[in-house]
């Protein structure tokens, strides 16, 4: 039996229609990008984050800095754009220029702002089990394994990949939605004896084709998260023979990327709300 793919892109585009009629009702959102130099892969997300943006009806501002701008320049514009009142939602698109500390930059974007939830008070709240801004990319897992009701409570989850921006807010999102969360990495040993005991398993490594058919448990769900380019074009972390043994798998491309997007608008809308005051940000 073949495994039923989780696809992302409609539930996306009915996030961001939601997202739409959510700024139609506020009537002005403020979104700013700021991206530093000019790395092709971040120019190419920009864009993308910005079609996204406009169509749902954002005002959104495509900031672009000098490649050689300076940590304080950075900071300087943070703290303006902080302050202003047409902005809601900040986003500085990583990586940042080696002169650059990410850890301040992170730290800088008022945490109320941080449609990205990098900002150590918002990994935080979720570490807490409060979530207020969680990262998009980990939502769209969340909201895709509800979308096909797949039952977390008491289930055994594994996630592939510890990073602060989707294996650990991941590993955050399952725990308190009552999966008992396994979190492996690049020194876990044997890795197939873990996946083999998941209902669940979410990777988010960023290796071609690393969970192979042969660490599926038979009827496990899967999710995709990894998405590398390869001479055979855009490829996941999981062997799409694994949509053999999986009751439910999502696609790549087309399955959690589409997601991030939309969740990342939702993101915005819910900075806009705290900025208005129609939610209490926590503290
Ligand atoms: P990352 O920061 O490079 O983290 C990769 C994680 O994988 C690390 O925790 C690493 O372990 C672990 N790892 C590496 N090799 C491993 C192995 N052989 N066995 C087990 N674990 C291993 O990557 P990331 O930013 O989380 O991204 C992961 C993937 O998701 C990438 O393909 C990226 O492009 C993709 N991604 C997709 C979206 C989307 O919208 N779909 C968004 C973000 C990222 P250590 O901690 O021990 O080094």
């Amino acid at each position: 039996m073949t495994a039923t793919l989780m696809k992302g892109k409609p539930l996306a585009e009915r996030i961001r229609s939601e997202v739409a009629d959510e700024v139609g009702r506020m009537g002005h959102i403020g979104l700013v990008t700021v991206l530093v130099g000019d790395d092709p892969a971040s120019e190419v997300y920009i864009r993308l984050k910005h079609k996204a943006a406009t169509e749902a009806g954002f005002d959104a501002t495509d900031l672009r800095l000098p490649a050689a701008t300076t940590e304080e320049e950075l900071l300087a514009k943070l703290a303006e754009l902080n302050e202003s009142p047409e902005i809601d939602a900040i986003l500085v698109q990583l990586p940042l220029p080696g002169q650059i500390d990410e850890a301040k930059v992170i730290r800088a974007v008022a945490p109320a702002k941080d449609v990205d939830g990098f900002h150590p008070l918002n990994a935080g709240e979720l570490y807490l089990g409060r979530p207020a801004i969680v990262s998009a990319t980990p939502r769209g897992v969340m909201a895709l394994l509800a979308e096909h009701k797949v039952e977390l409570d008491g289930a055994r989850a594994v996630v592939i990949g510890r990073s602060a921006i989707v294996g650990k807010p991941v590993m955050h999102l399952l725990q308190q939605a009552n999966a008992t969360v396994t979190l492996c990495h690049s020194h876990t040993k044997d890795l197939q004896r873990q996946t083999l005991d998941a209902d669940v398993i979410v990777a988010a490594v960023g290796v071609p084709a690393l969970v192979s058919p042969d660490m599926v448990r038979e009827r496990a769900v899967v999710v995709d998260v990894g998405m590398n380019r390869t001479d055979a074009g855009l490829v996941g972390d999981v062997d799409p023979g694994a949509l053999e043994v999986a009751s439910l798998m999502t696609p790549v491309p087309g399955g959690v990327g589409p997601m991030t997007i939309a969740c990342l608008l939702e993101n915005a809308v819910r900075c806009a709300r705290y900025r208005r005051g129609e939610l209490a940000y926590p503290g």
